[in-house]
């Protein structure tokens, strides 16, 4: 479980130089491509299906980075999940104390997984750089604005920026539009959880082995295979452990997402 924060100074610094690169070399498309933002780097990139060796790969030598990016057997360079790992790589060479650091003799080059547990403060800066350079700021703020949180606005800004689900999330996350959960689930254990830093509760009632809780839209399809398409109300005491009587029927919404190959339910809690 992640548990590194990100200073907030250093998250502006971060979603700035990331909206800048944006700015300055992609054009007014709302789909960033980090390649280009790459191209005009002069850092060289190679693509191939590397299985599970990682997700990208950074390396420095002769004086000069080179990103790999893992394309699998499926995935070419406009798969969400690639662009969020190619923003991730170009984090990496483009935040000075993290290229710094690769630029150390005798460093080995740098593999990264998308998996969102890490607990490394280098990992989660390069996660958040790729959600920034992704969704920048002003664009994303005027997206937003007025809008309520719902899941047909996360939806929205997916297709529209050509994102995963979970690159929105992290980034409406740190822009404060409200206090809100991600809870992912794998094989029915709870793999990884983020939360705004005012959500209400961060306690989950977590079974044997990190299971998730029965009582949830999320437990249900691992207890049935029930599935929602619509976004279900669920009560607090169903999610989380209290430390009041009262906040027992706190009303949340509960929006799973379904990712088949990985057994895998994200939801995304929030109250009204
Ligand atoms: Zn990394």
């Amino acid at each position: 479980m992640g548990t590194y924060d990100i200073p907030r100074q250093r998250m502006e610094e971060i979603s700035d130089l990331a909206e800048y690169l944006a700015e300055k070399y992609c054009g007014s498309s709302p789909v960033i491509v980090p390649q280009q933002i790459a191209e005009a780097s002069e850092i060289k990139f190679t693509t191939g299906n590397y299985k599970n060796a990682f997700d990208g790969l950074t390396r420095y030598r002769n004086n000069k980075f080179r990103i790999f990016i893992n394309l699998r057997e499926t995935d070419n360079l406009f798969t969400p999940r690639v662009r969020f790992s190619f923003g991730h790589e170009l984090g990496h060479c483009k935040m000075d104390w993290h290229r710094n650091a690769m630029m150390q003799p005798g460093v080995r080059p740098h593999a990264s997984f998308l998996d969102y547990c890490f607990d490394s403060e280098e990992e989660r800066e390069a996660e958040f750089f790729s959600s920034c350079l992704l969704l920048p700021e002003s664009r994303v703020r005027k997206d937003i604005f007025r809008k309520p949180f719902e899941y047909r606005l996360v939806d929205e800004l997916r297709l529209k920026y050509n994102v995963s689900i979970t690159a929105v999330l992290l980034r409406l996350m740190a822009l404060d539009m409200r206090p809100f959960m991600i809870v992912c689930t794998r094989n029915g254990k709870i793999a990884w959880q983020r939360c705004s830093h005012d959500f209400p509760f961060y306690r989950i009632m977590r079974g044997l082995n990190d299971a998730v809780p029965v009582d949830t839209a999320a437990g249900e399809y691992f207890a049935d295979g029930s599935k929602y398409s619509k976004t279900q109300d669920v009560f607090a005491e169903d999610w989380f452990q209290l430390y009041s009587a009262e906040d027992r029927r706190r009303k949340f919404h509960e929006h799973c997402v379904y990712y088949e190959p990985l057994n895998q339910v994200m939801s995304i809690l929030w109250e009204d």
